[in-house]
């Protein structure tokens, strides 16, 4: 039987295969998230991936303790017995219809995911390709990189800037003026930094015109920044990814989306089969609904951030201020050994990157959460 292959986007047909026979022998491929990440960096510090224990402060992958919002909960009860068919009431196209009023993007500059991992990975091998490369920030969400690894991508990591931490577009594109993609993740993962609208446009007008930004908007809600869906609708070079495990606390129910022109989004099509669960289609639109939601959650977030931030600067521990629900803090050894003596006390922070090995990156989680963290760290450092 003959099987059409995607377009090979300058991979060779050694490297299709090789992944083809991967998957085949049911092989993990490299593809990770920001919660196989997490765990596999616990797993690195404990020698075990065992599960946490009931009472940990759960504070590592991003995640929004506060879950779906009620409307949220009631259309997945709602839809539940609806579950024997794939789509039973059309539930994509009225997540397509919200999303395009709020965002003010066409419905065809839409698709659905099962979160934005997936528009991710598909956009890394959709538009770079060996001789094209990917651009990234350091320290950067290192899960497209993975991908580029596993494709024979090559990766270049520009370091943030000095004093703001927003990405470098000017160092981003001098060192690798050929590259398939200007990858921005916005607020950035992990430092909560921004990186302001006047750059991303020069990015984009400056750029080769073969690339695209990737800008990963995950973390947009958080922070007063304007998003980049006009971007999308002026139909620039550009592909917003979304997803709705963040500032909407579904990062188990999954949903997200990318945002692109048409053709863009056509070459993301091939790379899977990408079925959403109708329980987190019907869980987005009912978020993206509510018109309070994402300005309450916002309000939580910095309210818990800045009780924080207050606490460590009575403690003269240098951190980096942060718009999102995560930062960097200076741990004063090398990150792991704060981890693990953090993790003892049943607090579970997350990672370090190999540019700040002092540095350890803090989820925002409840008030409570936050309390727990910082009797823990007062011990912990006394
Ligand atoms: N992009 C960034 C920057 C992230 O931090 C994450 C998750 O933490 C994602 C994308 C993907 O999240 P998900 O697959 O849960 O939608």
């Amino acid at each position: 039987m003959q099987i059409d292959m995607p377009e090979m986007n300058g991979f060779s047909r050694r490297r299709v295969l090789r992944a083809a026979s991967l998957l085949s022998a049911g092989a993990a491929l490299p593809f990770y998230n920001e919660f196989a990440m997490a765990q596999d960096a616990t797993q690195r510090l404990q020698g075990s991936r065992a599960p946490m224990p009931p009472d940990a402060v759960r504070i590592g992958s991003n995640e929004n303790p506060l879950g779906p919002c009620v409307e949220a909960c009631e259309a997945i009860a709602k839809i539940a017995k609806y579950g024997g068919r794939y789509s039973p009431h059309n539930e994509g196209a009225d997540f397509i219809k919200i999303v395009s009023e709020v965002e003010g993007v066409k419905p065809d500059f839409i698709s659905p995911y099962a979160g934005s991992s997936d528009p991710l990975h598909r956009s890394v091998l959709a538009f770079a390709s060996p001789t094209k490369g990917l651009v990234m920030a350091d320290p950067g969400y290192e899960s497209g990189a993975g991908t580029a690894k596993f494709a024979g991508i090559k990766v270049t990591r520009v370091p943030l800037m000095k004093g703001t931490y927003a990405h470098d577009v000017k160092a981003m594109i001098a060192a690798d003026p050929n590259a398939g993609i200007y990858y921005i993740c916005n607020p950035n993962n992990p430092t909560g930094s921004i990186t302001k609208r006047e750059d991303i446009e020069w990015l984009l007008a400056n750029k080769n015109k073969d690339s695209i930004v990737l800008l990963d908007e995950a973390y947009i809600h958080f922070s007063e920044e304007m998003p980049g869906s006009d971007l999308v609708a002026k139909e620039k070079d550009v592909v917003v990814l979304r997803t709705f495990s963040k500032a909407f606390g579904m990062a188990g129910i999954r949903c997200g989306m990318a945002m692109g022109r048409p053709d863009l989004l056509a070459k993301l099509r091939p790379y899977g089969a990408g079925m959403l669960p109708i329980t987190g289609l019907v869980a987005g639109t009912a978020s993206y609904k509510s018109k309070t939601l994402v300005a309450e959650r916002r309000a939580i977030n910095a309210r818990v951030r800045n009780d924080v931030f207050e606490f460590l600067d009575k403690k003269s521990i240098k951190y980096i201020p942060s718009v999102s629900n995560k930062f960097m803090m200076e741990a004063g050894r090398p990150g792991a050994e704060l981890t693990r003596a953090l993790a003892q006390e049943k607090v579970f922070i997350g990672r370090t990157w190999p540019v700040w090995p002092t540095m350890v990156r803090v989820s925002i989680g409840t008030q409570d959460d936050m309390n727990k963290f910082k009797t823990a760290l007062s011990k912990v450092l006394s």
